[in-house]
């Protein structure tokens, strides 16, 4: 991406141009879908169709039905209404410090935001910290014992299967496979969030929650699969929802649409064709041997987590700075931000950095497509970068980071500064 002054940024940090900033092929399919129709489902056309065979081929063969949505919020909020009518349940846990979204019900879901729980909502550890994975399915027992001592039955377990806003849990694989036990065996519904590492981010696989060795009774999905258009759905078990589909119906005026559903087949299309999956998977290992020099280089950079191009690396106090974790992290996405590279953070501390680039980052391909006068876009794809250039800059950055004259410069940054504070224009070409 460039800046308003032609100042150019590699974007480490955005999962939602999954595919890369403004694809040409996924922009072609919008366009001509555009220009042919776009209506919602009321008229049905073989998009959404198509969309929903195309998304249950990679969803374990129990899960047999689609309904779309137009954000991860839409997704989270209807399965958790499907989750209630299953169950005639209303109890649910969820993690510590998650994050799922924006309705009244998933806000209140969503410990991060601040918001108080709703009721019925528990809260068990999220897994960070030594131990803490194998002590997971422990922490749900004890929220579904909490329920019931409160007279409320258990619907559901709903988690984001690679713990994005806990501070990005991935290891060892497997270890939800408890907690899943427990909520069914309580009578309640598994709910896999894969907003975050859905779509092929965790490498290997297209689903974060397969490298747990379990099969969801739901799942939600949203932000990559539309590489930036909102488009969104929820997948079922048929028999988690003909309980729901009794009582109600549901129709989302926007979700299913005619060219929503062709820009998520043209990601899928592009995931599969450019082996995206399997390059998040190579880069992510190359990516995480470089991080891991650092934490042996530096004893405050304290471990190196995630999987393929979903990679949190947790930072300590530093001893040199005489910063705290929260305020280390923040100096060092500052630090890198001014040097042209953007990642954030995560975690209750906001002291584990997040590190998510489009997929195709790291990818040889040199695209010159959006350059041409009426795609005026500024905003590159990161698969223009030569092999391995995305993350050898993004490696060197962060090993230069503590060292960057840059940083503290005007002060030490206590927040992650926005990048919307970036002006980043849009509509202007990049310099020549
Ligand atoms: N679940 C998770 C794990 C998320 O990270 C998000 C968005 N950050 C959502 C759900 C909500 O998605 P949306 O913003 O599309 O409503």
């Amino acid at each position: 991406m460039y800046d308003a002054q032609g100042r150019a940024y590699l974007d480490a940090y955005n999962n939602v141009p999954v595919v890369g900033h403004c694809h040409p092929y996924v922009v072609e399919v919008l366009a001509r879908q555009a220009r042919t129709l776009n209506t919602h489902t009321r008229y049905l056309t073989e998009e959404p169709v198509e969309l929903a065979e195309r998304l249950l081929a990679t969803l374990p063969a129990e899960i047999g039905n689609v309904t779309f949505t137009c954000t991860g919020s839409d997704a989270n909020d209807l399965a958790v209404r499907v989750s209630k009518a299953a169950t005639g349940g209303t109890g649910f846990i969820v993690t510590d410090f998650a994050y799922h979204g924006t309705t009244e019900t998933i806000a209140a879901m969503s410990p991060s935001t601040g918001v108080d729980l709703g009721p019925g909502v528990y809260k068990v550890p999220a897994p960070v910290g030594p131990g803490a994975t194998a002590e997971f399915g422990a922490g749900v027992r004890r929220c579904i014992d909490l329920m019931r001592a409160a007279n409320i039955r258990p619907a559901g377990l709903l988690v984001d299967t690679i713990f994005s806003s806990d501070g990005i849990v991935s290891h060892p694989e497997g270890f939800l496979a408890d907690a899943v036990k427990e909520i069914r065996a309580a009578g309640g519904l598994f709910i896999a969030d894969e907003v975050q590492p859905g779509f092929g981010r965790s490498g290997d696989r297209m689903w974060g929650f397969q490298r747990h060795g379990v099969s969801p009774d739901l799942v939600t999905m949203g932000k990559p699969m539309g590489n930036g258009h909102p488009v969104a759905a929820m997948a079922a078990r048929p028999e988690v929802l003909a309980e729901f589909a009794k009582q109600t119906r549901y129709f989302n005026t926007f979700g299913g649409n005619s060219v929503s559903c062709a820009v998520a087949l043209a990601v899928l299309d592009v995931i599969e064709k450019e082996n995206l999956t399997e390059n998040a998977r190579h880069t992510g290992q190359y990516l995480q041997l470089g991080l891991r020099t650092l934490t042996e280089r530096y004893d405050w950079v304290k471990e190196v987590r995630g999987a393929g191009l979903f990679l949190g690396v947790e930072i300590g106090a530093n001893p040199t700075t005489k910063l705290n974790s929260r305020q280390e992290a923040a100096r060092i996405i500052n630090g890198l931000r001014r040097e042209g590279v953007l990642i954030g953070s995560a975690g209750r501390n906001a002291d584990v950095l997040k590190i998510r680039p489009p997929l195709p980052f790291g990818r040889a391909e040199v695209r010159r497509e959006m350059e041409t006068p009426e795609n005026a876009a500024v905003v590159i794809q990161v698969s223009r970068m030569e092999p391995l250039k995305g993350h050898a800059i993004l490696l060197r950055a962060l090993a230069g980071a503590p060292a960057n004259p840059h940083a503290g410069r005007d002060g030490v940054p206590m927040h992650v500064e926005s990048t919307a504070a970036l002006d980043l224009s849009l509509h202007r070409r990049p310099p020549q």
